[in-house]
Order: C-alpha cells, then sequence, then structure tokens
C-alpha cells in the first residue's frame, strides 16, 4: 500500500511503499476513499501532542470501503462502506468505559496518533469503532468523522441556548453552524480579525452575524465554542456569554489561557473541554447530519499532497475542510 508517513514531529510527511497489512482478530481492513485533514493532524505533526507512535500514518477522518475482515467479524461485511473516526479502541473496563464515558478511557487508542490512520491507501480498524455508512459523497462526507462529530459533541455540551458562538470558523464550525441553524438557532461566527473571506464564508451559511474574535457580539450569547487552538480567546469568549452561559473549548490542543479576572466567570458562567467521541455521539450524529442535510465544503488534494493540505490548514487558507483521496 501507499502511506504518507511522519517520522519524527516536525520533518515533512514521506510518501512511502509499505505491505499491506492484514485484519487480526476482530478487525477489518478498508481500502481508503477519502481522509480529511483535521487540525488534530497539525498538532501531530507539529509535535505539540507527545504520545504519538512513531512512525505514523496520520488522519482520523477515513471513508472506504471493506476489502478483507479478520476472524470473528460479525456485524461487517467485505464491501461495505464505512467510516473510520479518531476514536480506535477503548478498554471497556476502566471506570469511564463502565460509566458510559468510553471517550475518556484509562488506555484508549486513537486512529492516526497511537494507531496507523487514513494517510494511506488502506488502514486497519477495530470492527466495534467502524461505523456503517449508507452509500454517499466520500470526499464530502469525510470530514464529518471527526469535525463534524466532534463539533456535534461540542455542541451538545455547550447546552441548548439559542445564541452559540463559534471561534474559528473552520471545518468543524461550519458544520456545527448548519446543525445549531437546522435546529432554528442563531450563529455567530467569530474568525480571525483579518479574514473577510471566512467571515462572508459564515454568512453564507447562514450566520446572522460574523466578525473578528477582537470584536463583541451585538447581543450576550447563551453559549460559544472554541475551535481554534488559541488560549486568549478562553477570557474573550468568557466576556461575549451572558450570566449561566457556557464556553466549550473543543480542541486537543491550545496555546496557554492567559490570566482573566474572576469577573468573566462569576455568575455561574461555566468553563469546559470536550474530549474524543463516543460510539453513541457517532450514532447521534450521523442520524442528525443525514436529517439535516449537513454537506461539508471541501477542498481535495491528492494523497500525495498531504503536505501542501496540511499548510494550507496551517496558515488558515483553506474554506471547509481539506480532503486526502488516495
Ligand atoms: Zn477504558
Ligand atoms: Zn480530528
Amino acid at each position: 500500500m501507499l502511506a504518507m508517513v511522519l517520522d519524527r514531529p516536525g520533518v515533512p510527511l514521506e510518501l512511502r511503499e509499505l505491505p499491506t497489512p492484514s485484519p487480526t482478530a476482530g478487525e477489518v481492513r478498508v481500502t481508503v476513499s477519502a481522509c480529511g485533514v483535521c487540525r488534530t493532524d497539525l498538532h501531530v505533526v507539529d509535535g505539540e501532542l507527545s504520545n504519538a507512535k512513531l512512525p505514523i500514518i496520520p488522519g482520523h477522518e477515513i471513508i472506504g470501503y471493506i476489502d478483507a475482515i479478520g476472524p470473528g467479524v460479525h456485524d461487517l461485511k467485505v464491501g461495505m462502506r464505512v467510516g473510520i473516526p479518531w476514536l480506535a479502541k477503548t478498554c471497556g473496563e476502566c471506570p469511564f468505559c463502565r460509566s458510559g464515558r468510553e471517550n475518556l478511557c484509562d488506555a484508549p487508542l486513537f486512529t492516526g496518533y497511537t494507531r496507523d490512520g487514513g494517510y494511506a491507501t488502506h488502514a486497519i480498524a477495530d470492527e466495534r469503532f467502524t461505523f456503517a455508512l449508507p452509500e454517499g459523497d466520500d470526499i464530502a462526507q469525510a470530514p464529518l468523522l471527526c469535525a463534524g462529530l466532534i463539533g456535534w459533541r461540542s455542541l451538545r455540551m455547550a447546552g441548548d441556548g439559542r445564541r452559540v458562538g463559534l471561534y474559528g470558523f473552520g471545518a468543524a464550525a461550519h458544520i456545527v453552524a448548519q446543525i445549531a441553524l437546522w435546529q432554528k438557532r442563531e450563529v455567530y461566527a467569530f474568525t480571525r480579525s483579518s479574514d473577510h473571506a471566512a467571515q462572508a464564508f459564515a454568512h453564507r451559511l447562514g450566520a446572522c452575524w460574523s466578525g473578528g474574535s477582537d470584536q463583541s457580539p451585538p447581543e450576550l450569547l447563551d453559549c460559544a465554542i472554541i475551535y481554534a487552538p488559541v488560549g486568549a480567546l478562553v477570557p474573550i469568549a468568557l466576556s461575549a456569554v451572558r450570566k449561566g452561559g457556557r464556553v466549550v473549548c473543543a480542541g486537543i490542543h491550545m496555546s496557554d489561557i492567559p490570566s482573566f479576572p474572576y469577573d468573566l466567570l462569576w455568575e455561574e458562567r461555566e468553563l469546559r473541554s470536550v474530549a474524543n467521541l463516543t460510539r453513541n455521539d457517532g450514532i447521534e450524529f450521523f442520524a442528525t447530519a443525514a436529517e439535516a442535510g449537513i454537506v461539508a465544503e471541501t477542498v481535495a488534494y491528492p494523497l500525495s499532497r498531504a503536505n501542501d493540505a496540511l499548510s494550507d490548514l496551517r496558515a488558515g487558507r483553506i474554506q471547509g475542510a481539506a480532503v486526502l483521496v488516495p
């Protein structure tokens, strides 16, 4: 198989011919048809996350077709269209797994981080953590596997307030905005102050207001979700929510949060993070996405140009989501 491999953080990925792995017990092998590029991949490639298996094949927004199954696989069959998300495996035994919070498992595996992912022509996944999908557009749906799914979890954690602020209008926010609008909520989109293209993009999708993150929204928000990996946005978002409002940090990595006056948290404002996903989030989200007719806006790159896709994401040059096509 062909794969884009990261040998160590800080160096470009390399295109390599590798032996195509065979699925072992409980696993399936997929011929990858599309793999989204997530900001988490950038954190792995740039060394901002320290536990990566190295060398690693990044990528955890995989859509493909099963081409081989290992012993003991019951529910999935060769030829089925499936999605492989970030959560690759959990222990099933720790207090978190046993209490419906497998997203916080003590001994998890993550696709494209601690096990090989989808920047490749083939990928291996545990049957239990693979979503069977109906027919659809592989490129347009690949970003749903993380930007959509973790976006969905972050929206749920933000509560059901009407005025929703989204800080960082990229892959996740442009999907979450569509869900929030479908739920008849108002979306306020915050971007880098000079990024007028992203502000126009948010308007086109139906945001009632968009502007720079240094601007105050015209009304106080009920909740805000921060997708940009910028700690300085935390006090800014807290100052934009009403009493009792909630701020959710949705990314896996963020620069340090500057100190801020207690007044910003006072009056029962809440601040929390969202980590990973549960399989149940996926089941809920894919049903909702189908009902709401969610469509990701994508920029497709050939697999061999993964480094260009990552550079474009790092520089904020992508509208919507980047997707690699083997
Ligand atoms: Zn566990
Ligand atoms: Zn992701």
